[in-house]
């Protein structure tokens, strides 16, 4: 494991880091945190006025900042206009691939989600999930201004173009990204689904205003996200089960790789459904474990409050050893956390020292439109670090 390479504070899974560092980070700072006054941002990029204007010319020309339109008043009392992003002047499209469907949305500049669609995918063959994209684009609107597309699976794509592994789609070494470009003729870079979701969080949601934050999610699996000192903690073996076999409960079930306890036996969709239907001797959906867990059946009840406890102990481990801000909590299982939330804070306060700061948890609705909307983030993150675009 090992921190991007690229320079400045700013980095990501797919920036290639064409721009100079500084105007690189002048136009970061007014994507993340802007509009700003040239004072505020002369003063948070340590440059002087001169410099700054500089830095922005090129940019401004660009298309890429341009003055608000809202006047806000200066140090010295005198109205001054700050920068801003163009962000309706750009569109992208996010898609994240699942096993049978494919979710896109289009957004602008900031990730603000403008449209969104979804469609089976009517076979695994990667020839024929690109023509279902193909499909679905009308879909999203005006697609005329679409500046690149970002593509999203649960998978390893090490140069962001090949995904040398993608087990629910049953790829090995499929060059998504040129056959994408060929059909669709757009900029395409790949990622995996949770570098792509931390990737959001960092740059458009409420990962900004923290130096270091940790994503855990819930789903047919249990992934994992981690950004520290403002960098993205990646590596060549993103998408493969790592957190995921994090020992949490030594009385647990047995994953198929032989652990006990695992992450993934404990937490996951299909490890909670799979101990239920062997307590109920009968086939349950998720959905109604979580009901029966919240109407007091005492199998449910017992196999959720262990889940609870051991999702606690997994938030408790990651706060212990990353030390980072603030831990986020998402997925499309994440009812667990929300109907075992008092053995979740137990779990995590039985691994925490009382002496250590409370852990920040942010528990996320599940929302479908964010895993597409961070296929979208990464196709904003090359855009805007690529001299070129
Ligand atoms: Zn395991």
């Amino acid at each position: 494991m090992g921190t991007d390479t690229a320079e400045g504070p700013w980095t990501g899974a797919a920036g290639s880091g064409d721009l100079d560092g500084l105007a690189r980070d002048l136009a970061l700072t007014v994507l993340i945190h802007g509009p700003l006054s040239r004072r505020e941002l002369a003063d948070r990029l340590g440059v002087s006025a001169p410099t700054l204007t500089r830095l922005s010319a090129p940019l401004v020309e660009r298309g890429l900042l341009v003055p608000a339109d809202e006047p806000v008043v200066g140090r010295l009392g005198r109205p001054a206009r700050p920068l801003d992003i163009a962000a309706g002047a750009h569109s992208f499209i996010g898609v994240k691939l699942a096993g049978d469907t494919l979710h896109a949305v289009r957004t602008n500049l900031r990730a603000e989600i403008q449209a969104a669609a979804e469609a089976p995918l009517p076979s695994q063959d990667p020839a024929d999930v690109v023509e279902a994209i193909r499909t679905l684009l009308p879909r999203l609107g005006d697609v005329d201004r679409v500046s690149g597309l970002g593509l999203s699976l649960g998978g390893s794509t090490p140069d962001h173009r090949l995904v040398t592994r993608a087990p629910f789609l049953h790829w090995t070494d499929v060059p998504l990204a040129d056959l994408a470009t060929q059909t669709l003729g757009l900029p395409t870079v790949i990622e995996n689904d949770l570098v792509a979701l931390t990737v959001a969080e960092q740059w458009f949601g409420d990962g900004r205003d923290v130096d270091s934050f940790a994503i855990l999610t819930i789903g047919a699996g249990v992934g994992y996200g981690l950004v520290t000192h403002r960098r993205l903690v990646t590596s060549p073996d993103a998408g493969v089960g790592l957190v995921g076999h994090f020992p949490v409960d030594p009385d647990g079930p047995w994953c198929a790789d032989g652990h006990r306890g695992c992450a993934d036996t404990m937490l996951s969709i299909t490890g909670v459904t799979a101990q239920a239907a062997l307590a109920l001797r009968r086939d349950v959906t998720y959905d109604e474990v979580m009901q029966l867990a919240r109407a007091g059946d005492p199998a449910a009840r017992a196999i959720v409050h262990a889940s609870g406890l051991a999702l606690g102990r997994l938030v408790a481990a990651v706060a212990n050893l990353t030390m980072c801000e603030r831990i986020f909590l998402s997925g499309e299982g994440i009812d667990l956390a929300v109907v075992a939330r008092d053995a979740v804070l137990e779990g995590v306060q039985r691994d925490r020292d009382p002496n250590a700061a409370p852990v920040d948890l942010v528990i996320q609705p599940h929302d479908a439109d964010l895993w597409a909307r961070g296929a979208a983030s990464v196709a904003i993150q090359q855009f805007v670090l690529s001299r070129d675009s």
